[in-house]
């Protein structure tokens, strides 16, 4: 059977009433969502600090929730990019790609760390996502030998026990604008018409779509569109 893949993006304290309100939209259609959790979203708020978000995401994982690392703090603060890196960037972020410029040490501590706060929490995170979707191929064998069992970019999925690549094209939005709003929304159905018979799948939601209504309306009709053709699958599933 065809597999789709669903998950929220940029869970963390500071985004938290669109987090949940996505969530919402989730569960009246059946869909238990992935959870992507940033630690320090740009480096404002722990999400150790705030008691409520913590309940909020135990409850999400106890409900089957797959909760995966997003990063430490999300945006590029501290991080210089070069010429290299700002051109692998180009039109995908406004500096939100933590990990675009990190080399295998510096992924695998922030990935070290985070991995060991989620637990502190209660939390056991199956893998690891790049704020993005940036990042470099020392990044996902930082994410490998972290234990955790995939890692993902804008192309592919990595399952890495056992390894496997599983290409897989992602859905997603921009609400940042009238015009990336309607471009997305664009390449939604885009990806509907020519997409379709793919074998995997991934849808992934942000808070910042709920910032248009474009996108925000776009976000439903894609959700149920793409429900009404596959069921919604999991990472922990895949290659297995
Ligand atoms: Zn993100």
């Amino acid at each position: 059977m065809r597999e789709l893949l669903i998950t929220i993006h940029d869970v963390a304290p500071a985004l938290m009433p669109r987090v949940e309100t996505i969530w919402r939209l989730c569960e009246s259609r059946g869909v238990v969502p992935g959870l992507l959790v940033v630690p320090d979203w740009h480096g404002e708020t722990a999400m150790e600090s705030d008691p409520n978000f913590v309940d909020w995401l135990r409850a999400r994982a106890a409900e089957g929730a797959e909760v995966f690392l997003h990063g430490e703090r999300h945006d590029e603060v501290g991080s210089p990019r070069t010429f290299g890196d700002e051109l692998r960037a180009f039109g995908k972020t406004n500096n939100e790609g933590e990990f675009l410029t990190l080399d295998y040490a510096a992924a695998r501590g922030r990935i070290d760390r985070g991995v060991s706060r989620l637990r502190a929490i209660g939390l056991e995170p199956i893998g690891f996502v790049p704020p993005a979707w940036l990042a470099k191929p020392d990044t996902h064998r930082a994410a490998r030998d972290a234990g955790l069992r995939v890692s993902e970019d804008d192309g592919a999925v990595y399952v890495h026990t056992p390894a496997k690549i599983i290409s897989s094209p992602v859905i997603r939005w921009s609400g940042r604008g009238t015009v990336r709003a309607y471009g997305s929304v664009f390449f939604e159905r885009w990806r509907w018409w020519f997409q379709r018979g793919e074998q995997v799948m991934r849808l992934a939601l942000h808070p910042g779509d709920l910032a248009h209504p474009a996108t925000a309306a776009s976000i439903e009709t894609a959700l149920d569109a793409w429900l009404s053709v596959r069921a919604q699958t999991f990472y922990r599933a895949l290659g297995i």
